[in-house]
């Protein structure tokens, strides 16, 4: 609980109404993607930077936890108050302040939802392609904070590619103004770049300057079937090597594709080890038409038994429902799961998946794996029923297990939801003691009382089990 006079002091700063405190309003804000949860003392809705930093003088005064909000939609726990204090939403500065067409910029501010940005810029023939499937309840903030990527980052780069420049209120309440409007910046550290994937734990971002390119003006789909799942690896690996890029090349597994099948009836083949969803777009209709056909091509000398080119966008789409529909149907399966992120290199997905497999088998809990087969980065779904103990066990060291392959792989722990809570224990595993201690310094010199969402991504004694 906050002292009054605490609760008085913030609410003359953001107005009465936009301090929450109230146990249905502390519970709305009390939990992520993830199955983790727990209260905050108090939720602030800040209307401006000015008032973010005067939030965080006062919370820096008292040394009172604050943790950065966007829309919650995070699946490592980063936004979950462990420790209490003040969860600050970001979601009234939602903003667009500027679009700046002749640079190909725009100033939002954070709390702005990625899907409503994009479709502005897309009304000037301008495009944003960081796509995070949870691009209509997630936040740029959000997407800066965990560095956010989706199926578009093949082709287009993650979200960190187009960030320029941002202000940041440090945990004393400082503004911190990075970037600016140029593609060349070499004046000094890129301080820009050391807040993006920090995940609330080194500022809070209240504004960001971001990169804006020409939409592509046609877009193709292929979606192509393989019996096994060696060849849909291999397929991959010439469409690059054939020096095509295409703008995504989804995988979905045989759990995965099982999954979907049950819970839409789409007549997809169950019997088949992988399906592969690609996508070439491009401002020249015959160059992306071409490119979709050397796609399907490449796809059937490489062992897919079936591939179907979209013939227009009704077509597009429904080639696209199964891959769209993967995270609903997982609910029916189960009342829980856990949504992993592992990145391997491209060459060892198939062996990745296979071992995978193994270790759902060992366990005995259903695990899907779908993913971004383009860059390596999949998303291994541990499906489980946390009312029951044993499950919860299981869970652990299902997600353990998966995180050492694939370190051992060369791989990493994260490709876009971040480290969060969830996967800090095997933090210092993937990056080296050497790595966390420079984390610790950098967390230490930007906020010496360690306020700003404590016990995320660098090890502080913070636990979600309490302990
Ligand atoms: C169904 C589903 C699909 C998803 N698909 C993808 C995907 O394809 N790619 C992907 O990358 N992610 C995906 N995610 C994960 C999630 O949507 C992203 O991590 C997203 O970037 C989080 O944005 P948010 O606004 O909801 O942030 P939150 O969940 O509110 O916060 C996430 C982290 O960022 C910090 N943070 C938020 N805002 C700020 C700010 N303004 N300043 C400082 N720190 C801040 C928080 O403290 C927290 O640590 C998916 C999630 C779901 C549920």
């Amino acid at each position: 609980m906050l002292a009054p006079q605490i609760i008085r002091e913030l609410k003359k700063i953001v107005g009465e109404k936009n301090v929450l405190t109230s146990p249905e309003d502390l519970i709305a804000y009390s939990y992520d993607a993830t199955f983790l949860e727990h209260r905050p003392d108090a939720v602030v809705l800040p209307g401006s930077t000015e008032e973010v930093s005067e939030v965080m003088k006062v919370a820096y005064r008292e040394g009172l936890p604050v943790i950065p909000r966007g829309m919650g939609s995070g699946l490592a726990g980063g936004s979950i108050p462990f420790s209490g204090g003040v969860v600050l939403a970001l979601t009234r500065m939602n903003r667009i302040l500027e679009i700046d067409e002749e640079n190909m910029t725009a100033w939002v501010e954070a709390g702005i939802i990625t899907a409503e940005f994009q479709a502005e810029v897309e009304k000037r023939g301008l495009f944003y392609p960081p796509d995070p499937s949870s691009h209509k309840y997630s936040t740029i903030g959000g997407n800066v904070a965990c560095n956010a990527g989706g199926p578009r980052c093949l082709k287009y780069g993650v979200t960190g590619d187009y960030v320029l420049g941002m202000k940041v209120v440090l945990a004393d309440g400082r503004i911190l103004k990075t970037g600016g409007k140029v593609i060349k910046n070499v004046t000094g550290y890129n301080l820009s770049h050391l807040f993006i994937g920090t995940e609330g734990t080194l500022g809070v971002i209240t504004e960001v300057l971001l990169k804006l390119i020409s939409k592509p003006r046609y877009v193709s789909t292929a979606f192509a079937v393989f019996p096994n799942l060696e060849d849909a690896g291999r397929a991959v690996h010439r469409i690059l090597l054939a020096g095509i890029t295409p703008a995504s090349i989804e995988l979905m597994d045989q759990t995965t594709i099982g999954t979907v099948e049950e819970y839409l009836h789409l007549g997809l083949p169950t019997w088949a080890e992988a399906i592969l969803i690609l996508e070439a777009d491009g401002n020249q209709e015959e160059a992306v038409l071409r490119e979709i056909e050397a796609i399907a091509r490449i796809c059937r000398e490489n062992g897919a038994v079936e591939v179907k080119v979209a013939r227009d966008e009704a077509e597009r789409n429904s080639l696209w429902k199964a891959r769209r529909s993967v995270s609903p149907s997982l609910a029916r399966r189960a009342p829980n799961k856990l949504g992993e992120d592992i990145t391997v290199p491209r060459s060892r997905i198939p062996e990745a998946v296979r071992r995978i497999r193994e270790i759902s088998q060992k366990y005995g809990l259903p695990v899907v794996v779908f993913g971004h087969a383009g860059d390596g980065n999949l998303h291994p779904n541990i499906l489980f029923d946390k009312r029951r103990p044993e499950d919860m066990e299981k869970v652990e060291k299902i997600a353990g297990e998966i995180f050492k392959m694939a370190v051992e792989m060369g791989g990493v722990l994260s490709g876009e939801h971040g480290v969060g809570i969830l996967k800090q224990p095997y933090l210092e595993m993937a990056v080296g003691p050497v790595a966390v201690e420079i984390m610790k310094a950098i967390k230490q010199a930007l906020d010496p009382k360690g306020i700003l969402n404590p016990g995320k991504v660098v090890p502080l004694g913070v636990s979600w089990r309490g302990e």
